[in-house]
């Protein structure tokens, strides 16, 4: 079983308890990563002066180990049609105040060198989902130009499609898989997702990302959106134990912690997150899983982000949240015709200047490592 949710019940139970911070802030210092129970421990028990600490030793921990340097990407979407009716996101099918478009492959194409234009060099390939005899083509015709085409790294992130389909999507060159679980909370997972027919499923989203790795991927994305519900410490331990498992089928893995913000049409409300309460579960997955990846998206604002900047691998820049934004499709990017708003709108230029003063070196691809067994 990939997510066992009492096992992470009796982590979070033990690791409330224990009177180790210190130890384990010790441990975490020299690199070797953290136990389940130590990180649920680590998490619940960060607070004022140990919070500080325990950022100060991941940004020392990333530089020893990693290097000071980062990437950039951002989301190139293809369509904002959707068949699902998340209500958390503003391309929900029951909002009828969207006009909905789909891109072509050349206006995919498009899109990809405005991307590249601005100084980013890896894009998310993402859209809402459609059944898959609808929009697989395009996906495919879309990454193979991409790939063909451009300098811009594709990466993947479409839910129900086929191993067929992705394994077609490796042959022509595709090399990351993303897809965040939202919620590692299951009960919570059925509740916000009873009215999405192709997302409603808990297990075959786990297995979607296995069915990536069978089909060829050795970069995997994962991620759940903080603010979905109030106990995080539980989504904190579920990326920690898929991405314990995902390493030991030999993949690097990349970990994403978007936090839950308006968008137009949004129909539940978000259990919002204080900035330290983001910067300890940033800090505890750096401390607890020193060879994964972290991104941290522009979701987030620009005070908040620039604290995390030191801890951090793939930093989101220059995202417009609509499909053809770049290009074709301004106008509907102009009146908020968007998935969800950004916090930080500093352009990808102004994110790599501020970097540099911080001794940060953008790189073209950050690799996202495997661990080494
Ligand atoms: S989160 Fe994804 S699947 Fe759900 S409504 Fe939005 S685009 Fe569709």
């Amino acid at each position: 079983m990939i997510i066992n949710e009492e096992f992470i019940v009796n982590e979070i139970k033990t690791g409330k308890n224990s009177s180790h911070l210190n130890d384990i802030l010790k441990k975490a210092e020299n690199g070797h990563g953290l136990t389940g129970t130590e990180t649920s421990a680590l998490f619940q028990q960060l607070d004022g002066k140990s919070l500080k600490d325990a950022l100060r030793i991941a940004a020392e921990l990333k530089s020893r180990t990693k290097g000071n340097f980062a990437s950039l990407y951002t989301c190139l979407y293809i369509t904002n049609s959707c068949v699902n009716d998340c209500g958390y996101c503003g391309y929900r099918g029951s909002n009828k105040d969207l006009e909905r478009i789909t891109l072509t492959p050349l206006q995919i194409e498009d899109e990809a060198r405005a991307i590249l234009e601005m100084g980013v060099t890896n894009a998310i390939l993402i859209g809402g989902t459609m059944p898959e005899e609808l929009y697989k083509g395009l996906i495919v015709e879309g990454t193979r130009r991409i790939v063909k085409g451009t300098a811009l790294s594709p990466w993947i992130e479409f839910e129900n499609l086929s191993p067929q389909t992705l394994r077609h999507l490796y042959e022509v060159g595709a090399r990351h898989f993303v897809l965040f679980q939202e919620t590692y909370n299951r009960a919570k997972y059925r509740r916000l997702h009873s009215n999405s027919p192709l997302k409603g499923d808990y297990d075959a989203r786990l297995r979607k990302v296995d069915e990536a790795v069978d089909s060829g991927f050795r970069n995997i994305g994962i991620g759940a959106l903080f603010g979905l519900q109030e106990n995080h410490v539980f989504e904190v331990l579920g990326l920690y134990h898929h991405a314990w498992y995902l390493m030991g089928r030999g993949v690097g893995v990349c970990i994403s912690i978007p936090t839950l913000k308006p968008a137009p049409g949004l129909s539940i409300s978000s259990h919002g997150i204080e900035d330290e309460e983001l910067i300890k579960i940033a800090a505890t997955l750096r401390l607890a899983l020193p060879d994964v990846s972290l991104a941290l998206s522009a979701r987030e604002t620009t005070e908040l982000r620039n604290r995390l900047f030191p801890i951090i691998d793939q930093i989101g820049s220059g995202g417009t949240p609509n499909p053809g934004g770049r290009t074709s499709h301004k106008a509907q990017y102009r009146r908020g015709d968007t998935q969800f708003r950004l916090s930080d709108t500093r352009s990808p230029r102004e994110v790599i200047e501020h970097l540099a003063t911080r001794g940060i070196e953008v790189k073209r691809f950050v690799k996202w490592q495997p661990q080494l067994f």
